[in-house]
């Protein structure tokens, strides 16, 4: 058990602050939260946390990522989406290892409690390395296969995929799974469908890419006569289940139809900024009351797994798409931190309470660049930094303790992904796994 002492709890839509208190927690939730002044002695065996003069938070979750491309942070900069996948990242990502996936998921993990993300729904390839590097970080984790669909063995593919989703969260309440076909413009129709049936008959989640260029809009519009959304839609593919990665092209349309199916938009604005494209697309899901969360994709075109940029990114986008100083507001977009996971079994949470995860960030609010602690919500927003975060407790356990994980080897880890990292940017071929 772990006690959070002398904190004082936020309500990240209304930023709203609690008085000082403590929070018990255990391996499965938190279990008590009691005034200060009522403290009592605890049992030996209670690992305690001085959280006076700091905020506590849940943790926050990561809706998107590809977390092993933190081995590709910095390889390419400047260039066209288009180009960034064709001529360099779908060449390289074939000179990955199931080992490298390893280290680099140990990387990540690492960067994201670090930063106080506790979960992450994470699709990319050598999953199963992958689930062991979340096991060794104490990190909580969603693991999808990324599938393709297109090599001759793709039935095989779908049918492991669906074996590792089911298998993973037997391993660890931490882990979870769902099945990952990449996007509605790679995977074939036949494979589109057989996956949505996998789904469905096993209870899986579906974590998909869609319409993240204003050109896959019009191609899929050329060949399937639909919108990406819409076309994913005909394929029973948009549920509540459903884990749309951008949709950052989507029309009001594509929007009426997600918010009716109940599907969550994982949002990763930096990825598309640094790409050149801007979309008012948040501000327009939100006003549709649809499940946004934030994400980071993968750290080759983000470049960090941190969600406090990302909730930055995406307030700002939504005011420079629109023009307008209103969109987005602190109150709205705050909580987008804590949305992701809901898809993957996760219950909604905007504040720490009783009967909450035991994912809890905790965070010094008394730096020069957080005075006046009048608003945390704006603060977390507009000024908070990674470096303010001194605890982070993951499933019931302190795994960040003072910006340190408590058991990992940080040097070790880094060290070991120089090594991968200037290996794997050699270009051994310059046919690209796949066409952007
Ligand atoms: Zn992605």
């Amino acid at each position: 058990m772990t006690v959070v002492q002398g904190g004082r709890i936020l309500d990240l839509p209304t930023g709203r602050l609690g008085n000082a208190c403590d929070v018990h927690i255990d391996d499965r939730e938190v279990i008590e939260i009691a005034p200060v002044a009522a403290r009592t002695r605890l049992e030996r065996h209670v690992t305690t946390i001085d959280a006076e003069g700091c905020v506590v938070l849940p943790g926050f979750r990561n809706a998107h990522a590809h977390s092993a491309m933190v081995l590709f942070r910095g390889l390419v900069e400047d260039v066209s989406i288009v180009e960034w996948f064709n001529e360099h990242i779908w060449i390289v990502e074939q000179n990955l290892t199931p080992d490298d996936v390893y280290w680099g998921t140990l990387l990540a993990s690492v960067e994201m409690l670090r930063a106080g993300v506790t979960s992450v729904n994470d699709h990319y390839f050598a999953m199963d390395r992958a689930a062991d590097a979340y096991e060794a970080s104490g990190m909580r984790a969603n693991l999808a296969v990324a599938l393709f669909g297109t090599a001759p063995g793709a039935a095989d593919e779908l049918r492991n995929s669906v074996a590792f989703a089911k298998e993973v969260s037997t391993r660890s309440p931490l882990l979870t799974g769902s099945l990952g076909p990449h996007s509605p413009y790679i995977c074939p129709e036949r494979f589109l469908r057989d996956a949505v049936e996998a789904a469905s008959r096993d209870s899986l989640p579906l974590h998909i890419h869609v319409s993240e260029t204003h050109g896959q809009v019009e191609g899929s519009l050329r060949t399937h006569g639909a919108t990406p959304v819409a076309y994913l839609d005909r394929c029973g593919a948009i549920g509540p289940s459903t884990l749309l990665a951008h949709a950052y092209y989507a029309t009001n349309d594509d929007l009426d139809t997600i918010a009716e199916r109940g599907a969550t938009i994982a949002h990763c604005p930096k990825t598309f900024l640094k790409f050149g494209m801007v979309t008012d697309v948040l501000p327009r899901a939100l006003e549709r009351s649809i499940r946004v969360a934030l994400g980071s994709d993968g750290a080759a075109s983000n470049n960090t797994m941190s969600m406090l940029e990302q909730v930055r990114l995406a307030a700002l986008t939504a005011k420079g798409a629109t023009g307008d100083a209103t969109a987005a507001p602190v109150g709205a977009v705050a909580p987008l931190l804590t949305a992701a996971g809901t898809v993957t079994g996760l219950p909604a949470q905007t504040t720490v309470h009783v009967g909450s995860p035991p994912d809890v960030v905790v965070l010094r609010m008394d730096g020069a660049h957080t005075t006046p602690a009048r608003n945390m919500a704006s603060h977390l927003v507009y000024s908070a930094q990674e470096r303010d975060i001194e605890w982070v407790v993951a499933g019931g356990r302190v795994v960040m303790q003072q910006g340190h994980h408590v058991s990992l080897d940080e040097r070790e880890i880094i060290t070991r992904c120089e090594a991968i990292a200037e290996r794997l940017a050699v270009h051994h071929s310059s046919r690209p796994m796949q066409t952007f």
